[in-house]
C-alpha cells in the first residue's frame, strides 16, 4: 500500500496483528524534518511544491465564467496529503455514510464507522478556553493523531458576535453525525506540530517504509481453480523501473482519489473501452473505475483589516517574523503555531437553490431528494481563516 493518509491508517492498524508485515511503498519523500510540512502555519507554502503532485484542473468554459487553469494540491510525501492538509478535523455527516452502505455493506454506514474514527485520534482537553461551548466526548482519547481545539486568533468574537446576531445556530457537538451551525474547530496540531498519518507507522517494527518509490502497476496473475469465481488475483507491484515486489498476503491500493483509479487502469483495471484506447489489455472490466470524480469548490472572499486584527502583521518579512520564528523555534508556539482555520460554519441553503432551476430540475430527477446534502447535511462550509497568506520565509 502507499503511504498516505488512508494507506498509513490502514497499515498501522494491520501491524496491530501479530504475524503480520506490511509494507508501505510511498512516491513522494519522507516527511521527517521537513519544517514546511511540521510547521502550521507554513502550510499553503507546500502548494505546488516538491511535496505536492503538481496536478492542475481546467475548469469548464461557460459564457460567465474563464477558463482557468488552477492548481489542485494533493500530497506526494509520506502522509500524503495529510502532510500537506489544513488541519481541519471533522467527521462529516451520518447520513453521507450511511449512503455508502449501499455500496459497501452493514459494515460502512455511521455507526459501524464511528469506533474507528475515535479509535485514531487524542484529543488535548487542556487547550486554551474554546470561544464557543464545544464537546470533545466524541472525538478519540487514545489514538495515535493529535488533535487540539484552534488556539482564538484576533476577531474570532467579532465572528461569533456577527455569526449570532444574524440568528444563525452554533454547533456544539459536529463528531455526533449532525453538523449544522458555527463551530470553533478542533485542528491536528498539538505540541505545536502536524500530526499526520504518519503517527500511525511509528513504534511499529513490523511495518517497512519505502520512500521514492512509485507503483507502476499491480501484478494481476491467473487463478483458474481458485473457486472465489474471480479471475485474477493481485499478487505484487511492479515499480517504476520494473522491480517486482512480491506480497504474500495481499495488496492495497491507497493512492488517494487520482492516483488509485490511475493505478488500477494502469494494471487492467477499468472500462474496457478506455483501457483499450491506451492499448492496455483490460483484466476486469470494471466501467466506474476513473470516472464520477466529485470536488468541492472554494470560493475564497478576502477583507483587508486593521493593522494588527491578523495574523498576517507577523507573516511579513521583518522583526515580527523575526520574533515569532524564535518562539516557534524555541517554544513551539505564536503565530507560527496557528493552523490557518479557526471557525467553520456548516449551512444548509434550501430556500436559495428552489430558486435555482438546475438544481430543482436534478432533485426531481433524484425522486425528490435533496441531490447535494442528504439528510439534512450541510449545504456549504463556510470558513474563516485568519490569514490570507503564509509566513513568507526560507523553509528548509
Ligand atoms: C491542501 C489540502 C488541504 C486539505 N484540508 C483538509 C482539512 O482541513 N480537513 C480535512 O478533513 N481534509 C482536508 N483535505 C483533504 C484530505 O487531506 C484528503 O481527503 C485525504 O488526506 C486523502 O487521503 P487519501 O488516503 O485518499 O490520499 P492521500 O493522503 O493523498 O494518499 C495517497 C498517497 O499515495 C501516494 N501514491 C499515489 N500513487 C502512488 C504510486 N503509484 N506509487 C507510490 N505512491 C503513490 C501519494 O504520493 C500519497 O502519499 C485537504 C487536502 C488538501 C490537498
Amino acid at each position: 500500500m502507499t503511504g498516505g493518509t488512508a494507506g498509513n491508517t490502514v497499515a498501522g492498524r494491520l501491524a496491530e496483528i501479530p504475524g503480520i508485515s506490511v509494507l508501505v511503498i510511498e512516491a513522494g519523500k519522507s516527511s521527517y524534518g521537513v519544517k514546511a510540512i511540521s510547521t502550521p502555519a507554513l502550510a499553503t507554502s507546500l502548494v505546488e511544491s516538491e511535496y505536492d503532485w503538481q496536478y492542475q484542473a481546467t475548469l469548464v468554459d461557460r459564457p460567465d465564467f474563464k477558463r482557468v487553469e488552477n492548481a489542485v494540491t494533493r500530497g506526494k510525501v509520506l502522509g500524503g496529503s495529510s502532510s500537506l492538509n489544513y488541519y481541519s478535523w471533522h467527521r462529516g455527516t451520518a447520513a453521507q455514510y450511511n449512503e455508502w452502505e449501499l455500496y459497501g455493506g452493514k459494515t460502512w454506514n455511521w455507526e459501524a464507522c464511528k469506533p474507528y474514527f475515535s479509535k485514531s485520534t487524542t484529543v488535548n482537553t487542556t487547550s486554551k478556553p474554546s470561544l464557543l461551548p464545544i464537546t470533545l466526548t466524541n472525538v478519540g482519547s487514545n489514538g495515535p493523531v493529535k488533535l487540539r481545539i484552534v488556539d482564538p486568533a484576533p476577531l474570532g468574537d467579532a465572528v461569533v458576535k456577527a455569526w449570532v446576531s444574524k440568528g444563525y445556530p452554533l454547533a456544539n457537538d459536529i463528531f455526533n453525525g449532525f453538523a449544522i451551525g458555527l463551530t470553533h474547530l478542533v485542528a491536528s496540531v498539538d505540541d505545536g506540530i502536524r500530526w499526520s498519518s504518519v503517527s500511525f507507522l511509528e513504534d511499529k517494527s513490523n511495518i517497512s517504509v519505502l520512500t521514492e518509490t512509485k507503483v507502476s502497476k499491480i501484478i494481476l496473475e491467473d487463478q483458474p481453480s481458485s473457486g472465489s469465481g474471480d479471475k485474477y488475483k493481485a499478487t505484487g507491484v511492479e515499480i517504476l523501473g520494473g522491480k517486482i515486489i512480491k506480497a504474500k498476503k495481499e495488496v492495497i491500493v491507497s493512492g488517494g482519489v487520482f492516483e488509485s483509479p490511475h493505478l488500477l487502469m494502469l494494471s487492467g483495471i477499468g472500462p474496457k473501452e478506455e483501457l483499450e484506447k491506451h492499448g492496455i489489455e483490460c483484466k476486469v472490466n470494471s466501467p466506474h473505475v476513473g470516472k464520477n470524480l466529485q470536488e468541492h469548490v472554494i470560493m475564497p472572499q478576502v477583507f483587508r483589516l486593521k493593522e494588527g486584527s491578523s495574523l498576517d502583521t507577523w507573516y511579513r518579512p521583518g522583526p515580527q517574523l523575526d520574533s515569532a520564528t524564535r518562539q516557534y523555534d524555541e517554544f513551539k508556539t505564536g503565530p507560527l503555531a496557528s493552523p490557518i482555520l479557526e471557525f467553520s460554519g456548516y449551512m444548509r441553503i434550501d430556500e436559495r437553490l428552489a430558486l435555482c432551476p438546475a438544481y430543482v430540475l436534478a432533485k426531481e430527477k433524484n425522486g425528490g431528494k435533496d441531490p447535494l446534502g442528504p439528510n439534512g447535511t450541510p449545504h456549504f462550509e463556510f470558513d474563516f481563516v485568519v490569514c490570507p497568506t503564509c509566513p513568507i520565509m526560507e523553509t528548509e
